[in-house]
């Protein structure tokens, strides 16, 4: 048999790896295969000019190669940005494992994700995501080192530091707006009160703020009222209430051509990854004088935590780096307007600029 072109793509129905439009300098694109348990898996490394690429495994069932591979390489591609603009020594990477979590997940399944994260030698380092619990992680990590988010090496849930960044997110937003960061007599529209929002919730009520509060899931609604003094909305009207601030914490693309013109508030500032349903919804932000903490830089807690866990426990680094969160958005947006950009566009100049000089 002849051997393979040095050049020749890797071909995923037509398209291939390299051309790809989500390509965009990717270092490594592995397409990993286990005979016995029938693991099908794509492993990114899109940059480790600051160290070695971190990023969660996702398993999904994707309906094609090609929508697998498009997911991989654009979540890896983010995670260099967020891991970049967060301060960390750490790469941008992304595994995405091609099955139904609920029916094909098993611990042999995992064990031998584990053992094709080994052979990338320590250039990508997994952690959880959409579809992976922590004890799936466990089972990882039965096979390499380069695993995060384990009982040996974590914190435990990131969520509560995903929430103490957007709460301090929240006051560098204000402290911008307002010329002060206090939330006495603020009015913040929380929109999903699940393991952050809820946190981001508690936190905004002891300084001071006045909660309006939404999520499909009533138990979580109720108990805010009652534990919160919170006013109930229905979800669809929580971008549309009058308020300082909108919060979102549940679902990606809420701000888009329908919601942006509805929104009283002064700043969005929450934990959703995926806010901006288009590029051209950030310019329709800044449009309207509405000030946009950019998803990926105020919801860096959590990565945060999973990356500087230490073994002991001890989180005063991980509560350090995630409280600088403020610090970065007070720099995006003065440089935001200063610059006459958006937010989002500042971010990724950050990101791209620490990248560059890593780099040299
Ligand atoms: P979660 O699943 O615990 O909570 C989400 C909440 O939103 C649930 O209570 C759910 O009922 C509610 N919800 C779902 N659809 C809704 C709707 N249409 N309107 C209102 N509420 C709705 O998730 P989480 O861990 O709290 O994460 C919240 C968001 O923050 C997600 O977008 C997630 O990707 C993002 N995020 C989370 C972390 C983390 O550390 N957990 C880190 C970064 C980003």
């Amino acid at each position: 048999m002849n051997a393979p072109s040095r050049t020749a793509p890797i071909s995923t129905q037509g398209m291939t790896a390299f051309d790809h439009p989500e390509f965009s300098g990717h270092e490594q694109v592995v397409f990993a295969h286990d005979r016995e348990t029938g693991l099908r898996a794509i492993l990114c490394v899109h940059d480790s000019r600051l160290g070695p690429a971190l990023g969660g495994c996702r398993i999904w069932p994707y309906a094609t190669t090609e929508d697998a591979l498009r997911d991989a390489l654009r979540l890896s591609r983010g995670m260099t940005y967020k891991n970049a603009l967060a301060g960390l020594d750490l790469g941008g990477g992304k595994a995405v494992i091609i099955a139904d979590p609920r029916k094909d997940k098993t611990p042999a399944l995992m064990r031998a994700f584990g053992r094709h994260v080994a052979r990338m030698n320590g250039s990508y380092i997994t952690a959880e995501d959409v579809g992976v619990s922590a004890e799936d992680m466990e089972d990882v990590a039965r096979e390499t080192a380069h695993v995060r988010g384990t009982r040996a090496t974590g914190l435990g849930d990131p969520s509560p530091y995903t929430a103490l960044g957007v709460f301090a997110g929240i006051r560098a937003a204000l402290a911008h707006v307002n010329g002060t960061d206090s939330l006495s007599g603020c009015t913040v529209s929380v929109q999903g009160l699940g393991h952050v929002g809820f946190d981001v919730a508690r936190q905004l009520k002891a300084a001071g703020a006045r909660l309006i509060v939404s999520d499909i899931h009533q138990p979580a609604v109720d108990r805010a009222v009652a534990e919160l003094e919170a006013v109930a909305v229905s979800p669809a009207e929580a971008h549309a209430v009058e308020a300082d601030v909108y919060a979102p914490c549940a679902l990606g693309a809420v701000l888009n051509a329908v919601t942006i013109p509805q929104i009283k508030a002064k700043i969005v500032a929450g934990a959703a990854n995926n806010q901006l349903a288009t590029p051209a919804d950030g310019q329709a932000l800044k449009d309207r004088g509405i000030l946009y903490a950019p998803d990926y830089a105020i919801n860096a807690g959590g990565v945060i935590s999973i990356a500087l866990a230490t073994p002991g426990g001890d989180d005063a680094l991980v509560r350090e780096k995630t409280l600088a969160i403020g610090t970065t958005l007070t720099r995006i947006f003065q440089r935001a307007e200063a610059e006459g950009l958006t937010p989002e566009t500042v971010a990724d100049r950050l990101a791209e600029e620490r990248l560059a000089a890593a780099g040299k």
